[in-house]
Formats: C-alpha cells, structure tokens, sequence
C-alpha cells in the first residue's frame, strides 16, 4: 500500500504559534470542509458553542459522546436537541483517522497503522501489562531530531498531527478494545512516545493532552499521562506552567560528548541545561514527583560500568527513576543491543547507588512495535530543516 503524495504546504520558518495553528486548520479545511469536533478541548468547544449562541454546557455533553461514549453520530446524542443535532450534522463531524491495518502481536501488543487526510500513516501503540494498559500515541508524521539510534529519524519529517490526529489515536484504540465504554476501563496509560518530539508540535500536544486528563473525556490521572522529549528545553519551561503530566527524558548518555553523537538536540540543549530545566519542571510539586530517564542500551557505545558511574554522578541530586531500554534494532542500523548480562551489571551499579531502575521489557517485537521501530508512511521526507529552525520557539 503506498499513499498519495503528501497534499501540506511548506510551514514557514518564522510562523508564530498562533499562524501555525491558523495553517493547520485551513490544511484541514482542504480535505473536508467540515469542522472536526475531535479538535476540540472542553473550552475550546463551549468557545465554538458560545461564539454561534448555543449555551456552554452543550459542550460538556458533546464531549462526553465523543471521548467517554465513543459516539461519532450525531443522531445518537439523545440528550441533545435534535435541532443542534441537525446543526452540527451540517457544519461538523467527528471524524479519526482511518485504520489501515490492526495488527496483534502474539505477547498481547496491538499495533494500528492509522492513515490521515493527506495520505501519511502514522503508527500507534497498545501494551497491555498486569493490572495496566498502556497506549503509545503519535505526535508527528516522522520526526525532525535524527537520533541516531531511532528508526522513526529514519523516516524524515512531515508534518505535525492536528488535535484531531493525536486524540483520535485513543479514540480509536479505546474503540476497538474497549467495545462497550461502560466496562472497565482498557487503556490506563498513556505514553507520548510514539513517532515524533511532542514538545515540538507543542499546542497541538498540550490540548490532546488536556482531552486525556479532562474528566468529561478520557480522564487518565495526571501520574498516567507522560510525554517523552529528547529535550526541547524553552518548551518544556512552558509545559510546566500549563498542565501537569508526568516527564521522561530521553537522555541515552551520561555525557555532552556522546549524548551529542546519539542525541544530536543536545549540542543546542546540554545536558545541564536539560537537568536544570528538569528540576524546574519537578519544582512545587510533590515530593514522590520523579522524571523517568530513558536510556537505550547500545552495545559497546553507552553501556559499560563507566558509563554507569557517570550516570549515577549525573543524577545524584535529581529526583529520576532509570528505565534502562535494551536497543531495538531495525534494518541497516549500525548499532546492537547490549547483552542481558551487560544490562544486568549496568542495572546493578545505578541500584547500588539507590537509583530506581527498571529493565524495560521488549513487546510487539513481532509486529515491529517496540520502542524506535515505529515508522508509518511518510511522504516528503524532506521537511526536516525547515522544522529543525523552528526549535527556538
Ligand atoms: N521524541 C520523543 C518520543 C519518541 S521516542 C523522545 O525522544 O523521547 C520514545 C522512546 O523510544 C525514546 O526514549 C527513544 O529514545 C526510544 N527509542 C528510539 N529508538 C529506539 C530503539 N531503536 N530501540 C529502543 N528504544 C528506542
């Protein structure tokens, strides 16, 4: 299956967040002419209802068809009179992605392949464990920060997903595992670790993430909610004053000489600078508060017991419990994965100093869904440049 050429317009270097989102939707507009409701927070939708003279409460109940209900058709929202049922069945819809291929890997791990207006796929994520599920959401059509480790990088960079695109991951994952949305609840987790850097598709991250937390939508506790960055670090500034979600850095290396090698972000953000900005994200909130260290485990490149030291001087001050990732591989990459015994011996070394560390297990491998493996479809690869001059903002 190869997809269409992508129909997006080159983004602009010096777009303010405001014209970014402006682009967003007319891009949108350009497929269907109807206003997707899945872009919508609670406020953003009682502004919608607001602006056309529809009281604000019509948006709680909108939402709550939407996200707890799953509904999609308007006809269905009973409590809602049937003269706004008309009038939004003529201006909106609610409308996800499409589900191009649900494969299950035989440990329990689900991956959809998701295609959007313009022709890109995206991938996402479902890893049930004892007691929790965890859904592994998209934030971007490829990525713009080539690690080289990561075969996301690979696919170069596209474009942002919209809201619509971001919720409508777990809307249609809560649709197909959880069938009947009054029974227990599926998807506990979610993990801002798919394809692409989240804090740099910033507003359109935030308000998904918001719809997760929001009671009338999906209402996932803060501590179940986590966005993974390489380090945007003015980015991250902000989040901390806008929502609280729980953080993990992808940090891979102890030091600015190496982390620049697999992290290339850090020769602009370093290392210091990003544990500085750490701490200010953790600052004011609660003492059990800890920011997850993502560390994927190359061989002979970040994992021998040096490196494990350094790591321990690193953090010894910084509230952070390790998940240690043994590397995934993918064709034609130059790195392998350390071995378990090396992984072992790393792990015991950060438990000496009482640094909390997980091994983290390694799901979907068969279906090509672990951690890196994530690639989807992306057309005109070539947007990277363009993408990578906007980190400043
Ligand atoms: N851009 C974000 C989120 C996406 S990556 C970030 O950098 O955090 C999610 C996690 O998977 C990151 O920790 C990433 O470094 C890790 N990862 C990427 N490629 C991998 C691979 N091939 N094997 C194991 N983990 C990988």
């Amino acid at each position: 299956m190869r997809s269409a050429p992508g129909s997006v317009k080159p983004l602009q270097t010096n777009a303010t967040p405001a014209r970014r989102i402006k682009r967003q939707t007319i891009m949108n507009q350009a497929t269907s002419p109807k206003i997707n409701l899945l872009d919508f927070t609670s406020d953003g939708l009682k502004r919608f209802f607001q602006e056309r003279g529809e009281k604000p409460f019509r948006a709680t109940q909108i939402i709550k068809w939407i996200h707890q209900f799953n509904i999609d058709d308007y006809s269905k929202m009973t409590n809602v009179s049937k003269a706004l049922r008309a009038e939004l069945e003529a201006i909106s819809e609610i409308r996800a992605p499409a589900i191009v291929l649900d494969k299950a890997s035989s440990d329990g791990t689900h991956k959809w392949l998701l295609r959007l207006d313009d022709g890109n796929c995206i991938e996402t994520v479902f890893i049930p464990e004892d007691g929790r599920g965890t859904l592994c959401v998209s934030s971007q059509v490829g990525c713009a920060l080539d690690c080289t480790f990561c075969s996301t990088a690979r696919q170069g960079f596209n474009r942002n997903l919209t809201v619509a695109e971001i919720i409508g991951q777990l809307w249609i994952a809560k649709k197909v595992l959880q069938p009947d949305p009054s029974s227990d609840r599926v998807i506990s987790n979610v993990v801002m670790m798919g394809m692409g850097e989240p804090l740099l598709n910033y507003d359109n991250v935030v308000d998904a993430m918001t719809l997760m937390l929001d009671d009338n939508a999906y209402g996932l506790s803060k501590r179940r909610v986590t966005l993974s960055t390489s380090g945007v670090v003015p980015a991250l500034d902000r989040l901390r004053k806008q929502i609280d979600v729980s953080l993990a850095i992808s940090l891979h290396a102890p030091n600015d000489e190496l982390r620049n090698q697999l992290v290339p972000i850090n020769r602009k953000y370093p290392i210091k600078t990003l544990i500085d900005a750490c701490l200010r994200y953790l600052d004011g909130k609660a003492g059990r508060e800890k920011i997850t260290i993502e560390y994927v485990m190359l061989h002979q490149v970040n994992d021998s017991d040096q490196h494990a030291r350094e790591l321990v001087r690193l953090l010894k001050d910084v509230p952070v419990k390790v998940n240690l990732i043994p590397f995934n591989p993918f064709p034609e990459t130059r790195y392998a994965r350390s071995s378990n015994n090396r992984i072992h011996r790393f792990r015991e070394i950060l438990e000496a100093a009482n640094m909390i560390t997980i091994t983290r297990k390694t799901r979907g491998q068969d279906i090509d869904a672990a951690c890196g493996q994530l690639a989807g479809e992306v057309n005109d690869k070539s947007r990277r440049e363009i993408h990578f001059a906007r980190i400043e903002t």
